[in-house]
């Protein structure tokens, strides 16, 4: 039987996909506008909504990213930034959500003159304040970006591991996938590995399996974000899987950006059923207009999941997590005591 959206709810998750600039509150962002004077498309949050095609589907994966241009504008300055991380961590702890690894390129927060320190200590400092009021917490995953160029992915790579221990818990290239290959940024990825820090690439969304191939071989990814298109390459789908190699899928995204057609025809079944470690993320809570518990729900909606099947992505999110192992463990079998099954289905 699938469960019920409030099963869902009532489970302990995570969410290991989630980019801070892209999940900002829709009234905080009017809020910050209208305190900062920024010029948004409405200031009417309905207007908003529509104009910004919140939960719509858009061209294609350049069109979906041309959304953050209107976040980012009003996520210049420290408050800013400190407000919408504590607002991302209690979303996310109302929900249920025990461990919330946020991503985004403090370069992008740079526009109005803070310096990359600045950026990262007031995300921390709202996620630390938010980690102290609920029940969840927090790391950061910094993130290179495919269409800047590989010198700035080499200095959020440094400063990455200036805050290594410090809230920093991995590393991930993102943005435009087509015309903008990982391997150019390999340097980055190697100061990365070279400082024992987790790493995570965004691949085989826009593009195809050869992406993968690269993030996984030219910078050794330790995480793949949304791998939609794996499934076109199998020998690279069963070195992912022999591996334990995370996928973190983000299925209404993929959608939306119309890497899959909807969510049917998402791979999101075909790799839980081959085994993958396959984990459920909502991407961008505010462009995709989801949320981790919806995220799951439609999954298993789709697909008729039963609830063994939806708590094994539950539990494959808490395997995937960038913990150190003995606490990952500790979580895990926490967990499993919380949805009934303590001691029976300890996966390590
Ligand atoms: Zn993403």
């Amino acid at each position: 039987m699938i469960p019920t959206r409030d099963e869902i709810l009532a489970f302990p998750k995570t969410d290991l996909h989630v980019h801070l600039d892209g999940s900002i509150r829709l009234a905080t962002m009017i809020d910050l506008a209208r305190e900062r004077s920024v010029e948004l498309p409405s200031m009417d949050e309905e207007e908003l909504f529509a104009k910004l095609r919140l939960g719509a589907n858009f061209e294609n994966l350049v069109d979906y990213l041309s959304v953050f241009q209107h976040t980012l504008s009003v996520m210049q300055d420290e408050e800013a930034l400190e407000r919408t991380a504590y607002e991302l961590a209690e979303d996310n702890a109302r929900e249920n959500v025990r461990w919330l690894e946020v991503r985004y390129s403090p370069v992008l927060h740079t526009e109005q003159g803070l310096a990359l320190p600045q950026v990262m200590d007031a995300v921390l400092r709202g996620l630390r304040r938010a980690e102290r009021d609920f029940a969840i917490r927090c790391g950061v995953i910094v993130c290179g970006i495919r269409n800047i160029n590989p010198e700035t992915s080499l200095r959020l790579a440094e400063t990455a591991v200036a805050y290594k221990n410090q809230g920093v818990v991995g590393f991930d290239l993102a943005g435009a996938e087509d015309n903008f290959p990982a391997k150019d940024h390999r340097e980055a990825f190697y100061l990365i590995r070279n400082n024992n820090i987790n790493c995570t690439v965004h691949a085989g969304e826009a593009h195809g399996p050869e992406s993968i191939h690269q993030a996984l071989h030219y910078l050794s990814a330790y995480r793949i974000g949304h791998a939609t298109r794996l499934k076109e390459d199998g020998d690279l789908l069963n070195f992912m899987n022999d591996r334990r190699i995370p996928i973190e899928a983000c299925p209404t995204s993929n959608v939306q950006t119309r890497v899959c057609s909807s969510l049917r025809g998402h791979p999101v079944k075909f790799y839980l059923d081959m085994g993958l470690r396959v984990t459920i993320n909502t991407d961008n809570r505010l462009i995709s207009h989801t949320t981790v518990t919806d995220e799951l729900y439609q999954v298993a909606k789709t697909f008729g999941l039963n609830r063994e099947e939806v708590l094994k992505l539950v539990t494959n999110g808490f395997k995937s997590a960038f913990l150190p192992f003995r606490e990952k463990r500790a979580l895990i079998n926490q967990v499993l005591t919380e949805v009934g099954y303590g001691g029976t289905l300890i996966g390590y």
